[in-house]
């Protein structure tokens, strides 16, 4: 694979979106009650983890080479486990937490690590340097599933605090967000997409504008 197959991912955030009760169709999303609703997928912090298992966290942290998170996938069972450092050291602030959050659950939800077992480059596990365009997915995943910018313009969103604000993002990740978002906007021809995440996030939108008048 050498491209972000973005019109596949965008198909799967939809099917995910339509997937969950009215009541998690807000932000900022709760990202770990999305997981949790995951039938064959299970979450657990690196402090649950390391405790558990009487181990320090930077094992957990070499076990899942990475500070941030990863996900392991255990094919004989076809079951997912998604580890997340939970503690806010090393700038790990909870808008970034998310960011982790909503980016394992993109690669369990564009099953690479399906791919990468099947091709058996992996030790079923995935945060490897040559899996580039999969972390390419999932990073486009986690943007579009959190902080959407097709209902930028409905929130009235003008500078990078607004993304902060409204989708609990770091606020590195709202300036990124919200100068990629300037080049979207002038560049952008609106698609299918646009239109249905509009209408799955319509009933947020309405009370949003109601509680800002
Ligand atoms: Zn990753």
């Amino acid at each position: 694979m050498t491209r972000i197959r973005y019109q596949y991912i965008n198909s799967e955030i939809l099917k995910l979106l339509k997937s969950l009760p009215d009541n998690l169709l807000c932000f900022p999303l709760d990202i770990k009650k999305i997981i949790q609703l995951i039938p064959n997928c299970n979450l657990s912090s690196y402090s649950y983890f390391a405790n558990h298992y009487n181990v320090s966290i930077n094992d957990v942290i070499s076990l899942c080479n990475s500070q941030s998170g990863c996900t392991h996938y255990d094919e004989a069972k076809n079951k997912y486990l998604i580890l997340y450092n939970n503690s806010s050291k090393n700038y790990n602030v909870r808008g970034r937490q998310i960011w982790t959050l909503a980016h394992e659950l993109g690669h369990v939800k564009l099953k690479h690590l399906l791919y990468l077992s099947e091709k058996m480059v992996a030790e079923n596990r995935l945060d490897n340097s040559s899996c580039t365009i999969f972390e390419q997915e999932a990073d486009y995943f986690a943007a579009t599933i959190l902080c959407p910018f097709q209902i930028y313009k409905h929130l009235k969103i003008t500078e990078p605090l607004d993304i902060q604000n409204i989708f609990d993002l770091s606020i590195s990740a709202s300036e990124n967000r919200f100068e990629q978002y300037e080049k979207w906007k002038t560049h952008h021809v609106k698609t299918a997409f646009d239109n249905d995440l509009v209408k799955i996030f319509k009933p947020f939108l309405n009370d949003y504008k109601l509680r800002s008048q």
